[in-house]
């Protein structure tokens, strides 16, 4: 958070902020409901673009809500949006910084003004509860501003240089590369979309932007949004629907120069192998994880407990930086597990956009699927502690509702430790000490975030100097793993969790979509 900012609801907000936002955000999902089921164009050279060919998006809470139709882009449309970003590079790259600093902070303040109206729109269409979704518009807009500000800090990236004669002037320049393919996820439509979208454009690229499919409302509104801000047309080009067809072209086309991505492992590593077959090119990759949570015998346990439950079901699970593992050391086990599951169990699951429900639904029926096999899987080798079920009862019966829960007595290298599930499902680990603990948590191909409760801050030290994740927390009842913040927490995933080592939130990322050129003058 900038140092001037006033109170705002973050991923780590977990009481109500007043009946003045409960109100608002209840009149903007009246709205969301209503507004729900019509087409929608992309948007192409700043033209509204049809395909010929649409698909459905319906919302996990209620499969009976439609949120809208959106065209499913061909090939050629695809090929148009980027040559369209082509055309428009040459002009914006040549807007002075400080002008495209100007659109996106309008763009930030665009946000702030219609935060109810995007997380209304969020919650209905993938689930979020009111608190999730409106920080997710929140980190939107503080995402824009941070990244404007990286710009200003570094007066848009230009500086003098050494000098080997007195004849000789020289400079070093960070200048843009051309078109970017923003690829986004499901889970953090407007927040994670907006902020590789921010990177690329305050450096004077522009982009081809790929909303997920069951996120496209959502990132049409972030379109549009930018659009109103004064991003000339064809500066961001939205297209949408047909993942592989849209991949197939952004991989191929030689005019793109480069890929930012945010999704899971197995997507993002087909896009860097295939984008890279050519000819080198940036492709920076934000991917999943496996994160732990380490519990010591020196832990205040309520604390604990509360940043367990809350990284690992808020949201069901659907986080990145989801707490997925606890490693509980043996001599405070049961109480920790006590009162964990009293936590888990007390968890409001329901109708997200209805007041007071914590947990919404998981995003789609293969979601629920995975939940269940997963869940047989602990069944037969290990214990459910709490949890365990698909929810059907009443109006849950047109979404797909889960428990929240927790598993106990797997072998440590079992699936349900290893791979990522994205559901809220934990798998708790007993241990005899920090070091195996330690050892177990590092134990996984990821490295994205994760977190210790131990009131001893020797034990918090040799956590930070050996765990081999790139979020990392001690001791936050907000969440044990998750909920970084634009210029707060940087977010960098190591391992098989990233590909650039410099994460988004943090004082290295717009410079990622610059590259370099000296100047050097002789008189
Ligand atoms: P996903 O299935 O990998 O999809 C991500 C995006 O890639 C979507 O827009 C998807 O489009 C698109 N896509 C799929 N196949 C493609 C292809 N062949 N070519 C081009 N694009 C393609 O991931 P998700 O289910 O949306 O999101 C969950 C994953 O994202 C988890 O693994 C989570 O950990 C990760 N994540 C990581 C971070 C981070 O910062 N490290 C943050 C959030 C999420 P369609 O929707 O049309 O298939």
């Amino acid at each position: 958070m900038t140092p001037d900012t006033p109170f705002k609801i973050t991923y780590a907000t977990s009481s109500s902020p007043g009946d003045e936002v409960d109100a608002a955000f209840q009149e903007a999902a009246t709205a969301a409901r209503e507004r729900a089921g019509g087409e929608a164009p992309m948007w192409i050279g700043g033209e509204a673009r049809e395909s010929g060919e649409t698909f459905e998006d319906r919302s996990p809470i209620d499969r009976r809500i439609v949120v809208g139709r959106f065209q499913r882009a061909r090939r050629e449309d695809v090929a148009e949006a980027i040559s369209a970003a082509q055309v428009a590079y040459d002009a914006w790259r040549s807007v002075p910084w400080s002008e495209r600093v100007s659109v996106l902070r309008r763009a930030a303040e665009l946000i702030g003004v219609r935060r109810f109206e995007l997380a209304a729109l969020m919650s209905l269409e993938v689930g979020k509860n009111r608190f999730e979704a409106l920080a997710d518009a929140e980190e939107a807009a503080d995402l824009l501003r941070y990244y404007c500000h990286q710009m200003e800090a570094a007066e848009g990236f230009s500086r003098p240089m050494g000098r080997l004669a007195p004849n000789e002037r020289t400079r070093d320049l960070l200048k843009p590369y051309g078109v970017w393919g923003v690829i986004s996820p499901f889970n953090f439509p407007v927040a994670l979309a907006a902020g590789m979208a921010a990177g690329a454009l305050v450096s004077g690229n522009t982009v081809v932007f790929k909303p997920a499919s069951e996120a496209t409302a959502s990132g049409l509104a972030l379109d549009r949004l930018l659009a109103e801000a004064g991003l000339p047309a064809g500066v961001f080009n939205t297209v949408t629907g047909s993942a592989s067809v849209v991949g197939e072209e952004l991989v191929s086309n030689p005019a793109v120069a480069g890929l930012v991505f945010t999704g899971s492992k197995e997507v993002g590593h087909w896009l860097y192998r295939r984008f890279n077959e050519k000819r080198p090119r940036p492709c920076y990759l934000e991917l999943g994880g496996k994160n732990p949570a380490i519990v010591t015998a020196r832990a205040d346990l309520d604390k604990a407990a509360e940043g367990v439950a809350r990284a690992a079901f808020g949201f069901g699970g659907q986080k990145c930086s989801a707490c997925s593992r606890v490693y509980v050391e043996r001599s405070v086990a049961a109480e920790f597990k006590r009162r964990l599951v009293e936590r888990a169990e007390a968890l409001p699951v329901g109708d997200p956009m209805e007041h007071g429900i914590f947990l919404g639904p998981v995003i789609d029926r293969a979601a629920r699927e995975r939940f269940e096999r997963s869940v047989a899987a602990a069944r037969k080798s290990g214990r459910i502690l709490t949890g365990g079920d698909v929810l059907v009862e009443g109006a849950l019966e047109h979404g797909d509702y889960v428990a929240p829960t927790v598993v106990e007595g797997l072998p440590a290298d079992h699936p349900l430790f290893v791979d990522e599930l994205f559901l809220p499902l934990l798998c708790l680990g007993e241990v005899d000490s920090l070091d195996q603990a330690i050892e177990l948590a590092n134990r996984t191909e990821y490295g994205l975030t994760a977190g210790i409760f131990s009131e001893d801050p020797a034990e918090v030290e040799r956590f930070f100097d050996r765990i081999e994740a790139g979020v990392t927390y001690a001791n936050r009842r907000s969440g044990a793993t998750t909920g970084a913040w634009p210029g707060v927490n940087p977010f960098c995933g190591w391992k098989a969790s990233g590909s650039t080592g410099r994460g988004v939130c943090g004082p290295y990322y717009v410079a990622q979509f610059l590259r370099e050129q000296s100047q050097t003058v002789m008189a």
